[in-house]
């Protein structure tokens, strides 16, 4: 945003106009937090990390999302005015089709989703057999700036149709991360 040189921990803006984040200054970030600044074209990505110990997911529901990995994150794009879904994949993430229904159907009674916030935020959710005895499935609230490390780590290692043995090792450290930052929403936690 601007010259100020920035460390290795600093904050991201999302441009909401070019779907993409930037990085910034803690003052330029600090501008961006109050509503409505920058008319919605930046957005300050927050840093809370919200899990729902409560969060279950049968196969049915899940596969009604139609994502052929068992894993994937979502998120309400603003500009265009709908959710999107993303999962992993060579390419580092592929984007499928979420209709309004399936979304209210499927996850819209969780406690998450009606925290979540456009553009900024999304919801991370895992539901994998083998992942470390979850299989109802795990759903996190996680800053948007998290899910670009994930899709970067996926363009590194993913491979395949399920991934290949580097790329489950880097998830199961990168979910570790998300688990041990993430906590039950507060009684009164800020909505979207
Ligand atoms: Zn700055
Ligand atoms: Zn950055």
């Amino acid at each position: 945003m601007c010259a100020e040189p920035l460390s290795g921990e600093h904050r991201h803006l999302v441009d909401t106009r070019n779907r993409s984040l930037m990085c910034a200054c803690t003052g330029c970030y600090l501008l961006f937090t109050r509503p409505g600044a920058g008319a919605g074209h930046f957005r300050a990505v927050p840093d809370r990390y919200l899990t729902d110990p409560d969060f279950t997911l049968d196969e049915e529901s899940w596969n009604r999302l139609q994502i052929p990995v068992g894993l994937a994150f979502f998120f309400r794009n603003s500009e265009l005015d709908r959710l999107a879904a993303f999962y992993p994949s060579p390419a580092g993430a592929t984007e499928s089709e979420l209709d309004p229904e399936t979304w209210r159907e499927v996850l819209g009674h969780s406690r998450l989703a009606a925290l979540l916030r456009p553009d900024t935020e999304a919801l991370l959710i895992r539901r994998e057999r083998e992942a470390e005895g979850l299989g109802t499935g795990e759903c996190y609230l996680v800053p948007v700036d998290a899910c670009y490390e994930l899709v970067g780590r996926m363009r590194l290692h993913w491979q395949g149709f399920d991934g290949g043995a580097e790329a489950r090792a880097d998830l199961t450290e990168f979910f570790a991360r998300v688990r041990a930052k993430a906590r039950p929403p507060a009684e009164e936690e800020d909505g979207p």
